[in-house]
C-alpha cells in the first residue's frame, strides 16, 4: 500500500497494498482511513473485523485526536473530551465503556437542560470575590429559562433564522420585566457563557432555529473518571496504524484512490474514509483531485466549527469548596468564567478552567505561562489565599493544524439537508467524523457512530462493486461490541 517510488510508473514495491481491482487473485478490498480519532479508529476496526484490508493514517504522533488524556499530573486529565453525554444504554459507546469497566462520575441527571449541568453544585463569585447568593443564582436561572421560552415566539414569527443573541435582545426589548440589573445581570451573563460553552461559540453565532433541536440522550452527563484514553486504546488494538502520516492529497486512481502524505509517499486502496476534523476540511488542508463537487464544498462551508480550550491546574492541596463548578460572573458573557473541580470526581487536587468561542481563541494568543497566570488571577479573586499550581496544561484546539477548532456547530441559516450532504460519499471517498453525525455532532459518541456508519456504507459500496456479495460475508459492523449485563459504573460523590 505504501510507495516511495515514482507514481508515474505505478511501480509500487513488493508487499504493497494493491487495489483489489488490480489483483488477479480474489483478495479482500482495501480501505485507507484518514484520522486516528475515535471516528477513524471505529471505522478501521469495523472494516478489519469484516476482513477488509485496512490501514489508518494519522498525522499526529499520537492517537485519539480531540480525545487527549494527559498523564503528566500523575493522574488522567482530559484536555479534549471528558464527558459521556447521555449515560444510558442507547448511547452507542455505553457497551464498550461497560465492557472496559470504566467508571463515570455523573455531574447531572435527566433534569439538566441542554446547555447546562445541574445547579446545586455551583458556587458563583463576582469579580470582587463575593459569593453570589444561591437564591439569586436560582432566580436568574428561572428568568433565563423564561427568556429562552420567549425566543421561541421570535422563532415562530420569523421564517429567516437569526442568532440566539439577537433573539434575546428582541425578547428583552419586549419584556422589560425580564431585563436584569447589577449582580442579577452578571448572573444572566454567566448563564449565557455556559450556553456558549456547550456550543463552543459566542451567542451571536448560535442558530435560533437549531440550538435546541438536538436529540439529547437520557441519563445526564457522566465524566470519564479515568479519562477517555482507555476507550481509544481498546478500539485501536491490532489495527495497522501509521502515525506521523499527514495526508495532503486524495486523487482518483484506477478504480480506487491514491493518497499522498506530507513527505511525498503515496498509498493506494479501493476506497478511503476521511475522518479528519471539519476545521481541516474547511481550511482546504487536503487537496482533492478531481475537486470535490460543488454541493460537497458548499456543505463543508455551511457547517461551523467552534473553539473550546482547557487550562488544567494541579495544586499541592485543595483550597476550594467541594462543588463541581466554581464560576465567576461578570458584566459580559465573555468575561465570565468557570472551573470544573476534578477533585470531586477523581480525588485529585486539579481544577480545569474552560474557555469557549472568541475567548478560547484569545487564550491561544497567550503563552502557557500567561494563560495559567490569567486563570490564577480569576481564582485568587475567589480565594485570595489560593496557592500557586505545581503544574499546568493549556490546550490550543483552535490553532492546532490537526484540529482547527474543538467541534462543529450549526451556523445561523443552516440548510435543512446539510448533514445528508456532509455524510454522502463522493465516488470511493467516504466521510466520517463528529461533524457528519446527523443526531449527535460535536460529541464522542456521535463521532463513533459516524465512523461505524461510514464503514458500513464503504463496505456495502465495495462489495456491490465487486458484484459478488459472497466473497466476503456482509457482516453487521455494529455487532462487534460485546453486550454485557454489567451496568455502567456511575457514582456521585
Ligand atoms: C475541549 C474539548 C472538549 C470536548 N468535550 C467533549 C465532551 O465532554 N464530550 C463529548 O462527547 N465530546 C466532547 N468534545 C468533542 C469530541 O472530542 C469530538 O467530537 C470527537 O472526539 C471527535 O472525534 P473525531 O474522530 O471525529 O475527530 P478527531 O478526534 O479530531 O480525529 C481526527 C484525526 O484526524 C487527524 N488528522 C487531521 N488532519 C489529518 C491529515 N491531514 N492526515 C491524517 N490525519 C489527520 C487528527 O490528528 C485527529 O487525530 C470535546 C472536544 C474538545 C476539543
Amino acid at each position: 500500500m505504501e510507495s516511495n517510488e515514482s507514481i508515474g510508473n505505478n511501480n509500487f514495491f513488493d508487499g504493497t497494498f494493491l487495489s483489489h481491482f488490480e489483483r488477479q487473485q480474489p483478495s479482500p478490498p482495501s480501505v485507507i482511513v484518514i484520522g486516528g480519532g475515535i471516528s477513524g479508529i471505529a471505522a478501521a476496526r469495523a472494516l478489519r473485523n469484516a476482513s477488509f484490508k485496512v490501514v489508518l493514517l494519522e498525522s499526529r504522533d499520537r492517537l485519539g485526536g480531540r480525545i487527549h488524556t494527559d498523564y503528566t499530573f500523575g493522574c488522567p486529565v482530559d484536555m479534549g473530551a471528558s464527558w459521556l453525554h447521555g449515560v444510558c444504554n442507547e448511547n452507542s459507546l455505553a457497551p464498550l465503556i461497560r465492557c472496559l469497566g470504566l467508571p463515570l462520575y455523573r455531574t447531572s441527571g435527566d433534569n439538566s437542560v441542554l446547555y447546562d449541568h445541574d445547579l446545586e453544585s455551583y458556587v458563583l463569585f463576582d469579580m470582587a470575590g463575593y459569593q453570589v447568593p444561591q437564591t439569586l443564582v436560582i432566580e436568574v436561572g428561572e428568568i433565563f429559562k423564561r427568556i429562552l421560552q420567549e425566543t421561541e415566539k421570535v422563532r415562530d414569527e420569523n421564517s429567516r433564522d437569526m442568532s440566539v443573541l439577537d433573539a434575546i435582545t428582541i425578547v428583552l426589548g419586549r419584556n422589560p420585566d425580564l431585563r436584569q440589573q447589577g449582580l442579577a445581570h452578571e448572573v444572566l451573563q454567566w448563564y449565557i457563557c455556559r450556553m456558549e460553552a456547550w456550543f463552543a461559540v459566542d451567542a451571536d453565532m448560535i442558530s435560533l432555529k437549531n440550538w435546541d433541536q438536538e436529540q439529547v440522550l437520557s441519563g445526564g452527563h457522566g465524566l470519564m473518571v479515568q479519562g477517555y484514553h482507555p476507550v481509544i486504546q481498546a478500539l485501536a488494538k491490532d489495527i495497522d496504524i501509521r502515525l506521523n502520516h499527514r495526508v495532503t492529497k486524495i486523487s482518483d486512481w484506477v478504480n480506487g484512490v491514491m493518497l499522498t502524505v506530507e513527505d511525498g509517499r503515496s498509498f493506494v486502496a479501493d476506497a478511503v474514509i476521511v475522518t479528519v476534523p471539519h476545521g481541516v476540511l474547511k481550511a482546504n488542508l487536503i487537496e482533492f483531485k478531481p475537486k470535490l463537487p460543488g454541493w460537497k464544498v458548499d456543505a463543508i462551508s455551511d457547517l461551523g466549527v467552534g473553539n473550546e480550550n482547557k487550562i488544567a491546574l494541579r495544586f499541592d492541596t485543595v483550597f476550594w469548596p467541594n462543588v463541581e463548578f466554581l464560576g465567576i460572573v461578570a458584566p459580559t458573557s465573555y468575561a465570565c468564567g468557570y472551573f470544573l473541580n476534578l477533585h470531586k470526581a477523581t480525588g485529585q487536587p486539579v481544577l480545569v478552567y474552560m474557555a469557549a468561542g472568541r475567548f478560547a481563541y484569545d487564550i491561544e494568543k497567550l503563552s502557557d505561562k500567561e494563560a495559567a497566570n490569567f486563570v490564577m488571577l480569576q481564582l485568587k479573586k475567589m480565594f485570595p489565599d489560593a496557592t500557586e499550581p505545581i503544574k499546568y496544561l493549556v490546550s490550543r484546539w483552535g490553532t492546532d493544524r490537526d484540529s482547527l477548532g474543538s467541534y462543529s456547530f450549526d451556523l445561523v441559516g443552516k440548510p435543512a439537508d446539510l448533514y445528508e450532504k456532509l455524510q454522502a460519499p463522493v465516488g470511493n471517498i467516504f466521510f466520517g467524523g463528529e461533524a457528519v453525525s446527523m443526531d449527535h455532532s460535536g460529541s464522542v459518541h456521535g463521532a463513533y457512530t459516524a465512523g461505524l456508519q461510514a464503514a458500513e456504507d464503504c463496505q456495502r459500496h465495495l462489495l456491490e462493486g465487486l458484484g459478488n456479495m459472497e466473497l466476503l460475508k456482509l457482516v453487521s459492523l455494529r455487532d462487534e461490541t460485546v453486550e454485557t449485563m454489567v451496568p455502567l459504573q456511575i457514582s456521585r460523590i
